[in-house]
């Protein structure tokens, strides 16, 4: 962070400003609160659970959509218990994204015995770990916790990286460690106003990331969370960054731009509309230098195989 400069794009994410005392949004945009099966348990998509771990940060991010619970000095472990038992007799979970506040942030010998647990559940075929500390306080990620990630190999991470500068040498260590400890990453980035709004910035991430080996995921809008909303770019904006970045990047470079839609209806792709138009036969869409061409769309009817995995 440059002490000297109010645009720093890591200063503006993580100094308080007067803007957020601009009273719109919500405190719980997402309605996360109504899709709690326990006070750390939420259950929104078929197949999935997040379990909030921990509700403290190695930074406290000025846009978190979270706000509502992150270090405001609370145990989630008081709900451990009560989440564990859920997890156990829903077995239509087979995915668990364990979040917080940042899930780095417990003693490495609780987050050991919470992935045991979870492996001991044969439905649960998938934990992802979202985090931020690999970044903003990537001194904290200890050889200890790389053993215990190795043990439970394999993991998904999930960085939580929003400007180029984040991708420091000290991250890039960690990747290598990740890496190592047998860990698939992907990253999740949050649009933000006079920060990232660029596609060449975003560029400059997505491709440091790749060639980590880690893969951009989601590109997200906004929240619209309390006193956050001085960060919102025009949707209209980021569907002309996402074109533009399509025109010059690789496809392993492009995450899904995706909004989350205020109220808790869940998450939607958000993209460009490259298909035209369509006559009789012949659907016209715009290639990634504006020129249009046309596709003949004359398929046979698809039917059923009768393979027996929709029963
Ligand atoms: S790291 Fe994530 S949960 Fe923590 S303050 Fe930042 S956005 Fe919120």
């Amino acid at each position: 962070m440059e002490n000297n400069n109010p645009f720093c794009p890591i200063r503006r994410q993580a100094i308080p400003s007067t803007e957020e005392l601009q009273d719109e949004g919500d405190d719980d945009p997402l309605k996360e609160n109504d899709i709690s099966v326990t006070p750390v348990l939420m259950k929104r998509y078929p197949g999935r659970a997040v379990f909030l771990i921990s509700s403290e940060c190695a930074m406290y991010c000025r846009f978190c959509n979270r706000k509502r619970i992150v270090g405001k000095g609370w145990d989630p472990g008081e709900f451990f218990e009560e989440s564990f038992k859920y997890l156990s007799s829903d077995t239509t979970i087979r995915e668990i994204i364990l979040s917080g506040g940042d899930p780095f942030m417990i003693q490495p010998g609780l987050l050991d015995d919470i992935l045991s647990r979870l492996r001991t559940m044969q439905h649960i075929r998938t934990i992802r770990i979202s985090t931020r500390m690999p970044i903003v306080d990537p001194v904290r990620m200890t050889e200890e916790h790389f053993r215990i990630l190795k043990k439970h190999e394999p993991l998904w991470i999930v960085f939580h990286i929003n400007h180029p500068l984040e991708v420091t040498l000290e991250f890039l260590e960690n990747v290598k460690k990740f890496r190592n400890a047998g860990s698939a990453m992907i990253s999740q980035t949050v649009l933000l106003r006079n920060i990232n709004d660029c596609e060449n910035i975003l560029l400059k991430l997505f491709e440091a990331l790749v060639a980590a080996g880690v893969k951009p995921y989601y590109l997200f809008q906004l929240d619209e969370v309390r006193g956050a909303q001085h960060f919102k770019v025009r949707l209209e904006r980021g569907i002309r960054i996402m074109k533009a970045l399509r025109a010059k990047a690789s496809g392993l470079a492009m995450p899904q731009y995706a909004v989350d839609i205020t109220g808790g209806l869940g998450k939607v792709p958000v993209d460009y509309v490259y298909l035209k138009g369509r006559k009789g036969k012949k659907v016209y869409m715009e290639n990634l230098s504006g020129v249009t061409g046309a596709y003949t769309d004359d398929g046979q009817k698809s039917r059923c195989n009768k393979c027996g995995l929709c029963k």
